[in-house]
């Protein structure tokens, strides 16, 4: 994996949260609408596979993959949709979506819904960790998606998906056991979870859940030969989780500068 690369790239796409860049009226845009736990997050690249430009909510609308409140995912998805079709000057039609791995049939088709009931037709749905390989092109290793509610992975043998799993330990876990830390609101622990600046402080409170992730990840790989772990989603931001991952797994485990969003960004790339 070129990891400078992605790095560009995401933090191009970070640039592209505040700033829009150009697109001609005719070229086909990449639309990637990423449903989470915590955030949504829509994603439109250009022809040439560059980040164009990029909105994103906070919002407690799906739970572990799943959506709780189907208008106000849609209202989201809607408001984001607006905001950046008056940013580019185009419309959005088409958008590409995933899931978490191991999402049933009829959880699929209600994500597909919320985009469409949002006005967009859906191209593809894949699983979260396929998409974000599609940045990361792993050919041998395991991708491990950790966001708000879950913690997912896909294993890849050749460039392919051999294995898929989905647990319901997420950043959300880190905030709640943050929140009785400290005697503060949930709210109020995301935010102190979220300032990068207090990463070392928190860790020791927090370095319990982030075992039960990596121990989620062991029991699925046990018995693979794998050589490598790459860790994205919002809560792989946290500094020192790579270092946990490692003690417990006791193989190499890479993560990009940004994990955030390089799961958005694969959806609007498999589109
Ligand atoms: P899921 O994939 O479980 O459905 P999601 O797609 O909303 O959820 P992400 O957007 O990848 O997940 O990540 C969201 C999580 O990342 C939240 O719990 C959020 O608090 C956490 N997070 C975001 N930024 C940071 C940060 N700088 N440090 C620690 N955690 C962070």
């Amino acid at each position: 994996v070129d990891f400078s690369s992605v790095d560009r790239t995401i933090a191009d796409l970070e640039t592209c949260l505040k700033t829009t860049r150009e697109v001609s009226p005719t070229e086909e845009l990449l639309v990637g609408v990423d449903l989470g736990t915590a955030y949504i997050v829509l994603v439109v690249m250009n022809s040439k596979k560059e980040p164009v430009a990029c909105a994103m909510e906070f919002a407690q609308v799906i739970k572990d993959g799943l959506v709780v409140d189907y208008i106000g995912a849609m209202t989201v998805v809607k408001r984001l949709k607006a905001q950046l079709e008056e940013r580019l000057g185009r419309e959005l039609e088409k958008a590409a979506i995933a899931v978490p791995p191991g999402t049933g049939e009829s959880d699929c088709k209600t994500h597909g819904y919320v985009v469409e009931g949002a006005g967009m037709e859906v191209t593809n749905l894949l699983d979260e960790p396929t998409a974000a390989n599609a940045v990361l092109g792993v050919e041998n290793g395991v991708i491990v998606d950790i966001g708000g509610g879950t913690t997912g992975l896909s294993i890849l043998e050749n460039g392919k998906v051999v294995y898929v799993a989905d647990e319901a330990t997420g950043g959300t876990h880190l905030s709640l056991v943050l929140s009785g830390a400290y005697k503060v609101s949930f709210e109020e622990a995301e935010d102190i979870k979220k300032d990068n600046t207090r990463h070392k402080e928190i860790f020791a409170a927090v370095r319990p859940v982030i075992q039960k992730m990596a121990t989620i990840v062991k029991g699925h790989i046990e018995g693979r030969n794998i050589k490598s772990v790459y860790l994205v989603g919002g809560t792989c931001c946290l500094t020192g989780m790579e270092t946990v991952f490692e003690k417990e797994l006791g193989i190499p485990v890479h993560k990009p500068a940004n994990p955030f969003l390089v799961t958005p960004m694969g959806i609007a790339l498999s589109s």
